[in-house]
């Protein structure tokens, strides 16, 4: 049975109109579940006895399964769920001066191989449906509306920024991660606006190019990490498939289709792609563009030799004095091992 949080309402309402539904109903069902807050079927008062019935009778309503959720001291909470067919997942909840954030995720495990990440630790196994992926947007609602006594006039009281950054490559699940974005955009569900969605991707080239012609608002993450193509080859296999000169291509098309200025995501990581000589060669592979870089503290991986840049200072002047417009991103929950995939890799015995 297909889960009801599987559905764009476009999609919804043509599964009801071939049922001999009217397509309105969809508009209806999508209240009951996104602004009321009801997932059961027979509380669904507006409903004809019949479509209650219909749901019922072809359609699950569950939300994932809590494993764990450890709050950090600063407010980061992470959540490990298991889903139906017993396989885990991780969400993060990232409180922000301006707004709630989570990180989604979008696969079981991940088949992208960066030496340097957690979540790659267990191959894909997956692709999450849909729903799976709403159902973390959800689920964190439900607890945040519960922390904050259902008070709906507090803001913090839910989610409003998604970033598309959990385990897995979200542009390997393409079109589920894009009905997830409709769920996420559409008023009638979380009303989440395109510009607070950041998807993030390792580099799948034709996927951004597709991505860019829908000209969505949304913000396009690239997990860049090194500024040549010796390093990233040497830590990022997609990068052999890809390499830089391709993907800068596939940068540069998707701003120019778009309009919209791109993230680069760089961890630093001690001796491999630290040097000020590294920034100075990655300024000039992105000079130009209409792009910010976020320099991300490397999050340790007990199981693996990366450890964390002690040159961050330097990395950040050599790239400010080459006119990059960067930041150092502030670190979430090192203690609650919030990096990506660490919590379900320690649970399933593969990390300590
Ligand atoms: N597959 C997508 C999204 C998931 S990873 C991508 O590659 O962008 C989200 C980000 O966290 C990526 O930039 C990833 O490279 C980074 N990351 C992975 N392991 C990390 C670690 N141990 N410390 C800091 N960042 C890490």
């Amino acid at each position: 049975m297909n889960n009801i949080l599987r559905y764009t309402n476009t999609k919804l309402q043509e599964l009801l109109a071939e049922n001999n539904f009217k397509k309105f109903n969809a508009d209806q069902i999508f209240e009951w579940i996104y602004h009321k807050n009801e997932l059961d079927f027979s509380k669904m008062t507006n409903l004809s006895l019949s479509l209650r019935d219909f749901l019922k009778n072809n359609f699950s309503n569950n939300l994932l399964t809590q494993l764990i959720c450890q709050e950090s001291a600063d407010g980061t909470v992470k959540f490990l769920f298991k889903l139906n067919d017993n396989k885990t997942i991780e969400t993060v909840l990232m409180p922000q001066s301006y707004g709630q954030s989570v990180c989604v995720t979008t696969q079981v495990g991940c088949n992208m191989g960066c030496t340097f990440c957690a979540s790659g630790i267990i191959k894909k196994i997956r692709n999450l449906e849909v729903d799976e992926i709403i159902a973390q947007v959800y689920y964190v609602n439900q607890y945040l509306r519960k922390k904050y006594s259902g008070d709906d006039k507090n803001p913090k009281s839910r989610v409003s920024h998604i970033v598309v950054m959990g385990i897995g490559e979200p542009l390997d699940n393409y079109q589920n991660t894009l009905d997830f974005i409709e769920i996420l955009n559409s008023p009638k569900a979380f009303g989440i606006g395109a510009r607070h969605i950041t998807v993030s991707t390792c580099g799948l080239v034709p996927k951004i190019k597709a991505f860019a012609d829908l000209q969505l608002q949304a913000n396009l993450a690239i997990s860049l990490h090194a500024p040549n193509d010796a390093i990233r080859n040497s830590i990022m296999p997609i990068n052999k498939a890809f390499p830089l000169e391709k993907l800068m291509e596939a940068v540069d098309y998707y701003i120019e289709k778009t309009n919209r200025r791109i993230t680069f995501e760089y961890i630093l990581i001690d001796n491999v792609n630290d040097s000020v000589e590294n920034a100075h060669q990655l300024a000039q592979l992105i000079r130009g563009k209409n792009a910010y870089v976020n320099l991300i503290p490397y999050n340790e991986v007990r199981e693996n030799p990366f450890r964390k840049s002690t040159n961050i200072d330097s990395f950040f002047k050599a790239l400010k004095s080459k006119k990059i417009n960067c930041i150092v991103r502030k670190e979430f929950g090192a203690d609650i091992d919030a990096a990506c995939g660490q919590l379900r890799a320690i649970r399933e015995g593969i990390i300590k």
